[in-house]
């Protein structure tokens, strides 16, 4: 799981749950005759016999177990690979092992160049920093618990100087909603000055609410992550970006920024060093940015009740802002590793599911007392090793799926989804062939349960087919219950999903069968508290990965659908990848 910024911990969510009229496929059956609804068992029915009857299917689920993942987990969380930090000998240890695995299978090097590997080259960049605003005439001096600003850029210095300030509202450009709060101003060399989150649009009908039908209401759309407001301030050429900071839409304290800032992160080396994005990211405390605005003779809490309606527009703060900024730097050298199962159908074999899990942790650390190595066992030996147990079961098959899957093994999601990233950006096999992606992070080791969690239910029709699947295993999926959180955007499957293919983020389930109400909350909960990104992250005694190979059944099921399917998996109407796919798709026919 990606600490990164958003030091995200995954929050234990509360489940209660009522029908999920809105998601569920079969919705539709609240409003049908009897009759009609009778014939829908039937169909159900008879569906799952004739999925129970399949040997060949049953054959390749049976493959998966829990010593198969526990004999994986065991190698990948020992101390002789070090906690799997990228560039480390950890790293060889664990590429060595994963292509032995794909080979032993008799999986094919995922590769067109015949390897088994996609190299991934990484940047390591340790940013110190200074800043000023002026405005109304005075100078505002930031000291370090004000602001955090970073560099993406390959370089050892970042200057911008007295940078006219503008302020943009959200930053969103979403042609779903018909929005843009950029208005088609020239903001070339300017520092913009963005708010945190989704714009909250009021509801027309009843302002104490949110409207559902802009931004998901109270869900977090991608348009409200920080990553996507500086994407648009480099696609405006814009010299700086500075988010006003505020705990509730952003999910996470003020804090979480200043433990991460002044510590050495990761970058993708592009081959221009990344000297065309933006040239400094920042955040400012809400605090912070009252006063600069009260300088600037402006009205903060005025701007952002103008921010959410569409017809705004930016405004010159007539301020300007100044950053300085340190690096330094090193080269990294890692790896994704990927095995292919060729599809069975001529005409289909160009075509792909992928499966992911990043096989990175977080390393060791000298200076700790005691148990240096981040084992990582839960995250993410547990879902490395469901991939090989997949990959396993693909291999079982008596005919191989029409279509090809893919397995992808991506490095470095600790440092912000990077391996999955690059394989985004620069992928094996066209996206536009690509089915689907699903992938694992943090496989469930307490025993079975009668649901699962699928984080951003409703984005597309593949949940769909999960929600198939688990009714035919006698389960429940279950939404995310903090959706203004923004899981969805912070695993590797959104790296698929932001260049439109569509994605699954699933996670265990928290309905333990023969468990009292509440233990799959409380061990979520002791896990973050007490293992999650540290030593302690190791196997435990009371493990029970039963529940874990149910879970992978399913997903074997899923892209196994997927791949056999008639029809290609697509984003749902007001969904932010929808736009995306469909222009991916188009220009595919046009050829
Ligand atoms: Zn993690």
């Amino acid at each position: 799981m990606w600490l990164s910024s958003d030091a995200m911990m995954r929050v234990p969510r509360s489940h209660s749950y009522d029908c999920p009229k809105r998601h569920c496929a079969f919705a539709v059956s609240h409003h049908l005759p009897l009759i009609a609804r009778l014939w829908l068992l039937v169909a159900i029915f008879s569906l799952a016999c004739i999925q129970k009857k399949n040997p060949a299917l049953q054959s390749a689920l049976n493959s998966i177990t829990a010593n198969g993942l526990l004999n994986h987990i065991r190698v990948l969380s020992s101390d002789e690979y070090e906690g799997r930090a990228p560039g480390t000998k950890g790293e060889e240890l664990t590429v060595r092992y994963l292509i032995g695995q794909f080979s032993k299978l008799g999986l094919k090097p995922g590769n067109p160049d015949g390897t088994y590997v996609q190299k991934v080259p990484l940047a390591g960049i340790r940013s110190e920093s200074r800043a000023f605003f002026t405005a109304g005439g005075r100078k505002m001096d930031l000291k370090a618990g004000d602001y955090v600003a970073v560099t993406r850029r390959f370089t050892p210095e970042v200057k911008v100087d007295s940078s006219d300030m503008v302020f943009v509202g959200y930053g969103v450009v979403a042609p779903e909603y018909g929005w843009d709060d950029y208005k088609g101003v020239d903001l070339k060399g300017k520092t913009l000055v963005m708010l945190i989150g989704d714009p909250p649009v009021p509801d027309p009908n009843d302002p104490s609410k949110l409207d559902e039908n802009m931004f998901k209401g109270r869900a977090m759309t991608y348009y409200g992550r920080w990553t996507y407001k500086y994407e648009m301030a480099t696609e405006k050429g814009a010299a700086a970006a500075v988010i006003i900071h505020e705990t509730g839409p952003a999910g996470y304290p003020f804090a979480v920024l200043l433990g991460s800032s002044g510590q050495e992160h990761f970058e993708i080396q592009r081959p221009d060093g990344n000297m065309g994005r933006v040239a400094v990211e920042s955040w400012i405390t809400s605090g912070k940015a009252k006063e600069l605005f009260a300088l600037a003779g402006q009205d903060l809490e005025q701007l952002k009740k103008a921010a959410v309606r569409n017809d705004f527009k930016p405004l010159d703060l007539r301020a300007k802002a100044s950053f300085h900024i340190h690096n330094s730097l090193r080269e990294v050298q890692s790896q994704n590793v990927v095995s292919k199962l060729e599809g069975s159908d001529p005409s289909k074999k160009d075509e792909y599911v992928t499966y992911t899990a990043h096989w990175d942790h977080l390393g060791r650390d000298a200076t700790l007392k005691g148990d240096q190595i981040f084992h990582g066992a839960h995250d993410n030996a547990s879902g490395t090793a469901g991939l090989l147990e997949l990959a396993k079961a693909y291999t079982k098959l008596q005919l191989r799926p029409k279509r090809s899957i893919l397995f992808l093994s991506v490095t470095a999601e600790e440092q912000g989804l990077l391996g999955a990233k690059y394989y985004a950006e620069n992928p094996l096999y066209p996206l536009r062939s690509t089915l689907a992606n699903i992938n694992m992070d943090g496989l469930n080791t307490w025993g079975r349960t009668k649901d699962m969690v699928l984080i951003g239910l409703g984005n597309s029709t593949l949940d769909d087919i999960v929600m198939e699947v688990a009714r035919q295993q006698g389960r429940t999926i279950q939404p995310d219950a903090e959706p203004e959180k923004g899981f969805y955007y912070r695993s590797d499957h959104f790296e698929f999903a932001k260049q439109g293919v569509p994605a699954l983020d699933p996670e265990p389930g928290v309905d333990y069968i023969g468990k009292p109400e509440g233990y799959g909350l409380q061990k979520r909960r002791e896990f973050t508290e007490r293992d999650y990104h540290r030593v302690s992250d190791v196997i435990k005694p009371g493990w029970d990965l039963s529940g874990a190979v149910e879970d992978l059944q399913l997903l074997f099921q899923v892209g196994y659908r997927v791949a056999e399917g008639e029809q290609y998996p697509e984003w749902k109407p007001g969904s932010e990848f929808k736009a995306k796919r469909e222009a991916m798709l188009k220009r595919q026919a046009q050829r």
